[in-house]
């Protein structure tokens, strides 16, 4: 990265599929040099105020209230400062939380049926109190010898196009979007290259027509600076964000898993400069 980082607007904690509690997480991001913060988990708020509590606690960090809703066909979208004592939203999030149960225990049979007999209590313990999802089926999956790494796991069960998937979620991109703005927040387009059918140019022109639907219900940033992105995708993000209006966000999606790869806090993130944009 060409620019010193100190904002991170993508992680999570044990309140998703996170592995730190949002103490230990917070304290990491200080330690790492980070001065502003959003914690986001999948469909949940409960690690928000914590987070924030222990920020101002240290004194020299800032925790933006977040969250990553996951829509369908596997897009998913940030919102930062978002009211999150809203009740409309916490009724909302809760009903989503019976969705993953019945969509983890639906993947769970649609494994067993390929011979992968994991367990429901596992899982969940896994997830602990947290938003279940398929990290957690993943982390079962090793643990039971049935795949070596969390990579398999998505590739060849869990991924779009794994064998066990189950694509059941309500949200639109245009409802998540919509919410967040109710919520008073700023919407942005997670991981962009997930929604891209591949990295050619006309598969750059197929995202741009979405993009453009999607700031026409509200969209306001792109995830410009996530995780390993190269700096050739990273430039063609950018473009994408400038040429179309919206603010160039990022951050490190860090879960802690301690997969070999993984991208700590404080490594990637957007300018300054940017994050004034979105803070605006
Ligand atoms: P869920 O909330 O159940 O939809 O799971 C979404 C989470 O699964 C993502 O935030 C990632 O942490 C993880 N994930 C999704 N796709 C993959 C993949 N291909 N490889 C590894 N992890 C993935
Ligand atoms: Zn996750
Ligand atoms: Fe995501
Ligand atoms: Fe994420």
């Amino acid at each position: 990265m060409n620019h010193e980082i100190f904002v991170d607007l993508h992680l999570h904690t044990t309140f998703s599929d996170g592995v730190l509690n949002p103490k230990d997480l917070v304290n990491l991001c200080y330690k790492n040099g980070l001065k502003y913060i959003s914690i986001t988990d999948h469909d949940c708020i409960d690690g928000i105020q914590e987070s924030i509590d222990v920020s101002k606690s240290i004194g020299k960090i800032d925790v933006i209230p977040g969250i990553e809703l996951s829509t369908q066909n596997e897009m998913h979208i940030l919102g930062y400062y978002i009211d999150y004592e809203d009740l409309g939203l916490k009724k909302i999030l809760a009903n989503f939380q019976d969705d993953r149960i019945i969509r983890t225990k639906e993947t769970i049979n649609l494994l067993s049926q390929l011979g992968i007999d994991i367990d429901w209590n596992v899982v969940k313990s896994f997830a602990g109190e947290g938003a279940i999802g398929r990290p957690h089926i993943a982390k079962a999956m090793i643990a039971g010898g049935f795949v070596k790494s969390f990579k398999d796991a998505f590739d060849i069960y869990l991924g779009k196009s794994g064998l066990a998937y189950v694509g059941k979620v309500r949200m639109t991109p245009k409802e998540a979007i919509e919410l967040i703005h109710s919520l008073g927040g700023v919407s942005v387009l997670a991981h962009p290259t997930f929604c891209m059918p591949g990295t050619d140019d006309s598969s750059i022109k197929i995202f741009e027509k979405t993009l453009i639907e999607l700031k026409s219900y509200g969209l306001k940033g792109l995830e410009v600076y996530y995780k390993n992105y190269s700096a050739d995708q990273i430039s063609m993000l950018k473009r994408l964000a400038l040429s179309n209006g919206l603010i160039c966000a990022g951050g490190s999606d860090f879960h802690g898993n301690g997969e070999p790869d993984e991208v700590l806090p404080g490594l990637v993130g957007p300018p300054m400069r940017d994050f004034s944009l979105l803070r605006n």
